[in-house]
């Protein structure tokens, strides 16, 4: 029967002083119970139904990096021009980590690219959020391991009439029918970054502007980022061979891995990224070169300044 091995909060074996579920609104629709890949649930969703294109109606994606190179690939536009376009900003964080939703109109929140009749006009390069629907994808790290774990939770609404379709299926054949491996892949980094950040908090601080700007550069505005690698100091810093650069220049997905090393490196101090040798002779030159590397980020992000809805990741 459908829906038969959902199991409720607290499920068996999880440890109850794990906080992966502490993020739920109380009158959230997302459920407070874990599915495991195996775990089987009931969903349709097919043009005809009689909800079709509800959800599209009451949006709200938030965006992770390589969405954004999908879609702003797949509309032709350069990632500033999608992020003015079909952004809107907001905080990840009581720190301002910066974060992109999908905009959609202005009174009733209905995505910008759904049709009445066709549905999803963006449908093969839709973001993760709407292919993993109504499954959430959540990642957690417990305080003393170094790994994240994703969980599966599910988000059931009233207006999705998926949920009285009568077709089992598990977590891991929805995954692959809804083709989100590759998204989460090329997420994953994003989300450990923002997991680590949330983990070393008090011990880390609130970190810089130029830190948040950097990030918001190398997860949302590739194009930008791709000028900043391409300034003349940068390669004076990192050591990166010519057919690598050749590759992170013209690909934006070699660019998305690059760049979640260099955030693991100027944020955290990973050493990730090869310093070109003799570049430091100690820690304070090091100090110093990081700070121009830095200091190039904030005059990328100054050519910027038409991006309105961007200004406070763009000012100093
Ligand atoms: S991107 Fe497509 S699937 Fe996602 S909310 Fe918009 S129309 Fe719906
Ligand atoms: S079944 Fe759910 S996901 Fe599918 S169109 Fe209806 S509301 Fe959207």
């Amino acid at each position: 029967m459908c829906g038969s091995d959902v199991h409720y909060f607290p499920p068996e074996g999880i440890d109850m002083s794990d906080n992966r579920f502490e993020d739920i609104p109380f009158n959230s629709p997302v459920q407070p119970n874990q599915l495991e890949l195996e775990t089987k649930f009931c969903f349709n969703c097919y043009p005809g139904i009689s909800c079709f294109n509800a959800c599209c109606k009451q949006a709200d994606i938030t965006l992770a990096p390589y969405d954004i190179i999908r879609l702003k690939n797949r509309l032709g536009m350069s990632s500033g021009e999608f992020l003015k376009k079909h952004t809107v900003p907001f905080e990840l964080d009581a720190h301002g980590m910066p974060g992109v939703k999908m905009r959609t109109t202005d009174i009733d929140p209905i995505c910008l690219f759904v049709d009445e009749e066709k549905g999803c006009t963006v449908y093969e390069d839709r973001p993760s959020a709407c292919r993993y629907y109504p499954i959430a994808l959540m990642s957690s790290r417990k305080a003393d391991e170094y790994h994240d774990e994703q969980h599966y939770a599910h988000v059931q609404e009233d207006h999705c009439m998926g949920h009285k379709e009568d077709r089992e299926l598990t977590v891991a054949e929805y995954r692959e029918e809804q083709k989100v491996e590759e998204f989460d892949e090329l997420n994953r980094s994003f989300y450990q970054l923002i997991l680590k950040k949330k983990s070393t908090g008090p011990a880390l601080g609130k970190p810089s502007p130029t830190s948040f700007q950097l990030f918001f550069m190398v997860c949302y505005d590739t194009d930008r980022f791709n000028e900043f690698l391409n300034a003349p100091n940068f390669r004076k810093i990192y050591d990166i061979s010519d057919e690598d650069f050749k590759l992170i220049n013209k690909d934006d997905v070699e660019r998305l891995k690059f760049g979640y090393r260099l955030l693991k490196q100027v944020l955290f101090g990973e050493h990730s990224i090869p310093l070109v040798k003799d570049a430091y002779k100690n820690r304070m030159e090091e100090r110093a070169e990081i700070l121009t590397a830095r200091q190039e980020a904030e005059a990328a992000y100054s050519r910027a300044k038409d991006q309105e809805p961007f200004e406070k990741y763009i000012e100093d």
